[in-house]
């Protein structure tokens, strides 16, 4: 998961993308980064948080009116400062991309990119090798021409596979905003007077004052041309398989994702919820929602059951969401650190906990553990979805089958190492009812399903596999 934001303006637009990316801070926190052109491209990125990268000094150089910014959760890559985004390259114009998402294939595109001697990678970043992959069709479509660009996307719909969504901008031409043939990963096109947007979430452009037009669709290439004209076309009409976590649990809920509120969502998948709570009716007086992102559910299920809601978890904000920190050891440290308990709240109580997914269940462990230290008689825990059982190849860092406590266990083992008094899951059934309301959706549900929209070849499966424990060991 990463974000990013792309701003086709009249004035300088770096502080606008500055402001958005604070916005989408929590869809990735290990590295930002920025470019704007003017007569020149001009970048500048890093590893850390945007508040850390950018300094009002590097805004006197951020110049121009058309830009682009990212934050970075890695997934593929080595996460190194020479793997953030944007990208830049020279040929067959000077260009720039971001995006949001993974490219399943890119140890197969990269190796014939550069066995090929086509284009030479300076990073182990999916962005890169997709910002070469349409440098090298648009060399094919050479002179320039707005229908050029489409055949050129067309080029990298059919070379790339996995989920991305993402913003190019080519020097002097425009700027180019696509989504891939399934439509894995937002993006959605906001407008501002003269000045037009694209964002991974809807809040990070309506911040701006930014009004929504749409979503870009799956298979779809807008292009701005410099006078600020749109062009769209819809390349692929693949089956629609957004991904239903962004619902669950990465998407901020103030956000609108193909026209379903993530809080809406939130709130029903806690009705849902109370669906199975009342099948198991465990004995209960409290509702307590681990913050942030079960608040919503939380709610619902108790206006539902008609049970107490309380906030029996303080939340110190300013340390990163543990399920997107990058290394295990940092994880498991941070646990601690980032929540106490409200012991008034929970003393002597029977506590439902409610949570939005447990991945390998180290952090319902101590929490667990936490609200029993705060003098609670039982804790049982519902989740607001279902058992996580398959890796996500297409942005997530859970990428092997070891991430998940659910790959090879039973609910009541997992209840019993986790510590609950009892443990409730969220059904599928359940999980796409909530989230699609009353649209008539398909999600890409293959972390809960094992069903992926995009196949995955053997060796690309297992590139990814290996890379995913280099890391984890680092
Ligand atoms: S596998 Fe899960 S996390 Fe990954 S894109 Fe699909 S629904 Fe989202």
């Amino acid at each position: 998961m990463c974000g990013f934001v792309g701003i086709f303006g009249k004035n300088d637009v770096a502080a606008d993308i500055y402001t958005a990316l604070l916005t989408i801070q929590h869809r990735g926190q290990d590295a930002a980064g920025m470019v704007t052109y003017s007569t020149r491209f001009n970048l500048k990125k890093g590893n850390g948080l945007v508040r850390d990268i950018f300094k009002e000094k590097n805004f006197s150089y951020l110049k121009g009116n058309i830009g682009i910014g990212h934050v970075r959760y890695p997934t593929i890559g080595k996460g190194t400062v020479e793997d953030a985004q944007p990208f830049l390259v020279n040929v067959p114009y000077g260009m720039s991309l971001a995006h949001n998402g993974n490219v399943i294939n890119f140890y197969s595109l990269q190796e014939k990119l550069e066995d090929e001697r086509l284009r030479v990678l300076n990073s182990t970043s999916d962005a890169e090798l997709i910002l070469n992959i349409l440098a090298d069709e648009l060399t094919h479509q050479i002179p320039f021409a707005i229908r050029g660009v489409f055949r050129a996307m067309d080029g990298v719909f059919k070379r790339v596979k996995g989920s991305y969504s993402g913003v190019s901008i080519i020097k002097d031409k425009g700027m180019i905003a696509f989504r891939d043939p399934h439509g894995i990963k937002p993006i959605i096109f906001g407008r501002k007077g003269d000045s037009l947007g694209f964002a991974s979430e809807s809040i990070a452009l309506e911040i701006l004052g930014f009004k929504i037009e749409r979503d870009v669709l799956p298979g779809e290439v807008i292009f701005i041309d410099m006078e600020r004209k749109i062009h769209h076309k819809r390349l692929r009409e693949e089956k629609h398989s957004p991904c239903i976590f962004e619902y669950v649990y990465f998407a901020r809920p103030d956000s609108v994702i193909d026209g379903i509120s993530i809080y809406e969502a939130r709130l029903r998948l806690g009705k849902e919820l109370a669906k199975r709570v009342r099948e198991e009716s465990p004995n209960i007086d409290l509702i307590v929602p681990v913050p942030d992102t079960s608040r919503a559910a939380a709610l619902a299920l108790s206006e539902e059951l008609g049970i107490q809601y309380r906030e029996g978890l303080m939340k110190n904000r300013y340390i990163g969401r543990t399920f997107i920190m990058p290394y295990q050891k940092k994880r498991q440290e941070s646990i601690r650190m980032k929540l106490t308990p409200i012991k008034q709240e929970l003393n002597h109580k029977n506590v439902l906990l409610v949570d939005d997914s447990i991945v390998r269940g180290n952090t319902s462990k101590e929490i667990i553990q936490l609200i029993r230290e705060s003098g609670a008689n039982e804790v049982h825990l519902a989740v607001s979805s279902p058992p996580l059982r398959y890796p996500c190849y297409y942005g997530i860092d859970m990428q092997t089958r070891g991430d998940f406590i659910a790959a090879d266990k039973s609910i009541e083992e997992i209840r019993k190492l986790i510590g609950a008094d009892s443990l409730i899951y969220q059904t599928q059934e359940g999980l796409v009812k909530a989230v699609s309301g009353k649209l008539d959706m398909k999600f890409c549900t293959a972390c809960f399903s094992g069903e992926y929209p995009v196949s995955l070849s053997e060796i690309d499966r297992e590139h990814i596999e290996r890379d995913r424990n280099r890391k984890q060991d680092f």
